[in-house]
């Protein structure tokens, strides 16, 4: 291929020699013009690439390139060739079959005697399996063996990064050090082998129980440590440690036995319990056998202070449990308050918000501000919501028997009930069960909980909006959205949050924030709710803002079933709606 190349050389020894090299050589070599095109490539560039000569004669290398190379590679490749006359780097092409892999490139301009570029030699080897070698023994380093856990040395890497962005963003973490208990029974009496398998089965339990951003790791025989950061609040490590209690706790099939093992736990946090890695490791460790001596288990803080509120908030969750699982077994610990909202314009109540009441055996009411968290954090979310809506339904049905006619009920929803895929199937069957109308139904959801996975969001509101619900954000304001990302969302009303409604008559900002709301609501065609409603003087200056409907203790505070429909009565007795013309209250 040389000789056609430099017919004028004829068959001198230099050049049998370099036709030779350039032949035999395992690197892929490829030589082009001045301008650029492919004159000459060997037989390693067709195994590497795929393309024979007559693929690539004529063309430009870029046939070769794929789209994972940086366009400033490029940029450099060129520039070193411009100023040392080569350059060597690493970049990614794709293979005539479509396969794109790493290549190591040097590439040399070669000069004639006027010193005018005259071709460029490029040599280059594939670098997947130098790069899969590499990737394995990182991999080896890094993990252990047996459950392909990170190891001891990799976890307080992983520990020592979390702390510092912990550090950086006062946020906190925690280090929750897991030991099994009876193991060593196990392991003794069984076998190692089926010690391994139990360690193995232990490993992917926790992997389902937490999230991908946690941290893993076994820190050697049946010791393992999880890392926990980003946590949004410190109560919310409970939630997760009595999870992990429960996946870990049941049975496990290994080999042709069932086994038994339970985890003792021990928590340390950042910042309260230490700010480096030993310290954080040592406590948790101190705490781990605090579990042990209470009788393995459970799990226990190192901070005494986060015992008590720890145990408080199990006694939260585990109540909600049962009393979640008897609620079809007809017990009422959880029932439903209604309150009135009143629409300016025509002086009527339009609508009524249900809102979740649970009264716990030992510990009395419990309010929604303090137990819909642990819902959510728990998953209990789901059932919990699951009931709020038919019992809503239910409730709805059993006014309008009792004469309440056009009255539109009002749920609340949370990020998860909005996120899960039986929402939609939910609605339709408590509506079509109780036989109400889509226009009955209200639903609302946060202002953060609509900003959350915007695309996800729209499409699901959609799905309801399409369906007739009316769809509203609730606490408008408290988060960062902007009305001009509302105008996507399929919504139709805006509730302003009553932290604003509350000063509105002395704070000037505060008044400036629900005018400027109600204006630009109504702009987008949103009718506009103002919730926390208590005196005189904030109805009078919502009224003059123009706001459609009001709801708060000035007009009723919640109630509950039986108060309603009296109530209800009784309004429309007091406040005849006036064909004349609208009027309010
Ligand atoms: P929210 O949806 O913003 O509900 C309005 C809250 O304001 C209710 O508190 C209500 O009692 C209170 N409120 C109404 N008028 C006034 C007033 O004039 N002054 C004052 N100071 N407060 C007033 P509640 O019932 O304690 O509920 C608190 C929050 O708990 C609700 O806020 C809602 O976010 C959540 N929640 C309640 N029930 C449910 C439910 O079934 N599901 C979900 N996901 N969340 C619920
Ligand atoms: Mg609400
Ligand atoms: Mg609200």
């Amino acid at each position: 291929m040389l000789e056609e190349l430099f017919p004028a050389l004829e068959s001198t020894p230099l050049l049998r020699l370099a036709t030779t090299m350039f032949a035999s050589s395992s690197d892929a070599m490829m030589i082009t013009d001045r301008a650029n095109r492919i004159v000459a490539v060997n037989a390693a560039f067709t195994r590497l690439t795929g393309y024979s000569p007559d693929d690539v004669r004529g063309r430009d290398p870029r046939l070769l390139k794929s789209l994972a190379t940086p366009a400033e590679t490029f940029t450099a490749m060129w520039q070193g060739l411009q100023t040392d006359g080569s350059w060597t780097g690493e970049i990614w092409d794709k293979a005539k079959d479509g396969t794109i892999y790493p290549k190591l490139l040097n590439i040399a301009v070669v000069r004639d005697a006027n010193g005018e570029v005259e071709h460029y030699l490029a040599s280059f080897n594939d670098l997947t399996q130098r790069r899969e070698d590499a990737e394995r023994l990182a991999y080896l380093t890094q993990h252990d063996p047996l459950t392909r856990l990170l190891n001891r040395a990799a976890m307080e890497i992983q520990l020592q990064q979390a702390l510092t962005r912990a550090q950086r963003d006062h946020g906190q973490l925690a280090v929750l050090l897991i030991d099994l208990d009876r193991f060593k029974t196990i392991n003794d009496t069984l076998g190692h082998q089926i010690g391994d398998g139990l360690l193995i089965a232990v490993a992917q339990r926790l992997r389902d129980c937490l999230r991908a951003s946690d941290v893993i790791s076994r820190l050697g025989g049946d010791e393992f440590v999880v890392i926990l950061p980003d946590l949004e609040n410190a109560m919310s490590v409970t939630g997760i440690a009595s999870k992990l209690k429960r996946g870990l706790e049941d049975r496990y099939p290994v080999g042709a036995h069932t086994l038994y093992t339970t985890p003792s736990m021990g928590i340390a946090m950042y910042p309260i319990d230490g700010d480096t890695t030993e310290t954080l490791l040592r406590n948790a460790d101190m705490a781990m056998y605090h579990a042990k001596s209470q009788g393995r288990n459970n799990f226990q803080f190192f901070a005494e202070g986060m015992n008590i509120a720890a145990n408080e908030r199990m006694r939260l969750e585990d109540g909600m449990r049962r009393a979640l699982e008897s609620t079809h077994l007809g017990s009422n610990e959880f029932h439903l308050n209604f309150q009135p909202q009143l629409h300016l314009g025509t002086g009527r109540i339009v609508g009524i918000e249900a809102l979740a009441r649970w009264t716990h055996p030992e510990l009395g009411p419990i309010s929604p501000v303090k137990f819909i968290p642990v819902a959510e954090e728990t998953g209990l979310i789901q059932p919990l919501g699951d009931w709020v809506f038919w019992e809503s339904c239910r409730q709805l049905r059993s006014f309008k028997d009792q004469g309440i006619t056009d009255i539109r009920i009002a749920v609340n929803l949370s990020a998860q009930q909005l996120r899960h895929e039986s929402l939609p199937s939910v609605v339709h069957g408590a509506m079509a069960c109780y036989d109400l109308a889509p226009s009955e139904i209200e639903l609302e959801i946060t202002e953060s909980v609509a900003m959350q996975n915007p695309a996800a969001t729209i499409a699901i509101l959609e799905q309801l909006s399409d369906m007739g619900i009316v769809l509203a954000i609730d606490d408008f304001g408290t988060g960062y959205s902007s009305l001009a990302y509302l105008k996507h969302l399929p919504i139709h009303r805006l509730k302003l949050d009553r932290a604003f409604v509350k000063d509105i008559e002395t704070d000037r900002d505060d008044a400036a924030i629900c005018s400027a709301t109600i204006v630009l609501g109504h702009n987008l065609g949103l009718d506009l709710v103002a919730e926390g409603v208590e005196t005189e003087g904030q109805r009078d200056y919502l009224q003059r803002l123009g706001c459609d409907v009001l709801q708060g203790f000035l007009y009723s505070r919640p109630l509950s079933a039986d108060a309603l429909v009296p109530f209800l009565k009784n309004w429309l007795a007091d406040h005849p709606v006036d064909a004349s013309g609208p009027r309010t209250r």
